[in-house]
């Protein structure tokens, strides 16, 4: 029994400028802010600079998918949420 080995594919080295920048604009007043993403899907709470709604925004693949007004009282729970799942990121300690 002869295992065949295959040759390493020539590997593509992707060389791409990844724009991690959204610009989302408030769905109430219109003002625009520019975030920049680590991750390319992200679900989470955000406040206007501008008008001081709160909204939750949807990202996938890098764009914006939904911007949803959201009550302030929401606003908190879910920012309680990132705070523990950025707890539970936390990378090893050793
Ligand atoms: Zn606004």
């Amino acid at each position: 029994m002869s295992v065949r080995v295959r040759p390493s594919a020539p590997e593509y080295k992707e060389v791409r400028i990844q724009s991690d920048m959204i610009t989302l604009k408030c769905p109430n007043c219109g003002a625009e802010s520019k975030l920049s993403f680590v991750e390319k899907d992200y679900v989470g709470p955000r406040r206007c600079w501008k008008c001081h709604e709160f909204f939750t925004i949807k990202i996938e693949n890098n764009e914006l998918k939904s911007c949803e007004p959201l009550s302030q009282e929401e606003f908190e729970r879910q920012q309680e949420i990132e705070a523990l799942k950025a707890k539970f990121k936390k990378p090893s300690s050793d």
